[in-house]
């Protein structure tokens, strides 16, 4: 009945909440694009061709599903609402190419679908965007490309340039596996409902090789996290205790690796606090 309806209508998505009996749901982070020329951006943006096979995060009332139908080989949606999944039967029944997924996103096993490279779309949810982003770069490796929308201020963080005020530990993770590029902002006007903030969508490719060589991922990121725990402080005073080590000898550490201790967490570059992780990593191997 609603194949053919334009989704980015807001009349069509108020005749789809009667007849489905349904609300967007701020708890699901219910926003839905209502400006078709930004998901032909975001679809567009992710350079789709019959050969790609895609993970939708998210599809809400199947708007970005369509038009990634059309461009891509196939994809796979996954939406954790199981009041949205006979909307997305309707919206989508014409589409032949498109795998529907109730399931929490964190509870999809990628592998059951993807064993090899697929790229990853989504308008994300607000209130998991971070959680999502670190399980895709950490756990997904299928994950090659990522195309996603999410809170202007997140994306800031996320692609924040080493000494900004808005780096923090996930700008590190981020950067450690793959290679950021924001594309474009998005007013909060093209969403029905209208969220309280502008969004921004972002490209993240996963590196083919790592960009530091680590003794240790887990040491690496201990450190980043524990020197931004306290960003106020300096480096020696933040991350003095990590490994039981004592002042004296971090102070030593960082001098061999040619850091000046009285640093703060957002002056460093990745390749510093591998320098850093793995000067530590050798005292105790
Ligand atoms: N893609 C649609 C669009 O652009 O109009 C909807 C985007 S809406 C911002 C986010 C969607 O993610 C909603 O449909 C919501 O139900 C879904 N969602 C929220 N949490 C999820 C989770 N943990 N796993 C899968 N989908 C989730």
């Amino acid at each position: 009945m609603f194949a053919e309806a334009d989704l980015t209508s807001p009349v069509t998505i108020k005749q789809l909440c009667d007849c489905f009996d349904i609300r967007p749901n701020k708890r699901y982070g219910q926003n839905f694009l209502i400006d078709y020329n930004i998901v032909q951006k975001i679809t567009d943006s992710a350079g789709l061709t019959s050969s790609d096979r895609v993970l939708e995060i998210g599809p809400g009332i199947g708007t970005l599903t369509r038009e990634i139908s059309k461009k891509a080989g196939s994809v796979v949606a996954v939406e954790v609402d199981k009041k949205l999944i006979p909307v997305l039967d309707s919206t989508l029944s014409h589409c032949s190419n498109i795998k529907i997924v109730n399931q929490d996103i964190f509870k999809y096993n990628v592998g059951d679908d993807f064993l090899d490279t697929v790229k990853v779309i989504g308008n994300l949810p607000y209130y998991i965007t971070t959680p999502i982003v670190m399980w895709l770069l950490e756990e997904v490796p299928q994950a090659a490309e990522i195309v996603i929308m999410m809170q202007k201020e997140v994306a800031k963080r996320f692609a924040a340039k080493q000494g900004s005020r808005d780096s923090s530990a996930v700008t590190l993770a981020v950067q450690y596996y793959s290679e950021i590029e924001e594309l474009f902002d998005v007013s909060k006007h093209c969403f029905y409902p209208a969220p309280k903030v502008d969004s921004t969508v972002v490209r993240l490719k996963r590196h083919t090789e790592n960009p530091v060589a680590v003794k240790s991922e887990k040491l690496l990121f201990e450190c980043i996290k524990k020197s931004f725990e306290k960003r106020r402080k300096t480096l020696i005073n933040s991350l003095f205790g990590i490994n039981g080590l004592e002042k004296e000898r971090l102070v030593k550490i960082l001098n061999e690796a040619g850091i000046d201790p009285r640093l703060r967490a957002e002056n460093l570059t990745l390749q510093q606090y591998a320098v850093i992780a793995n000067l530590i990593y050798d005292i105790n191997n």
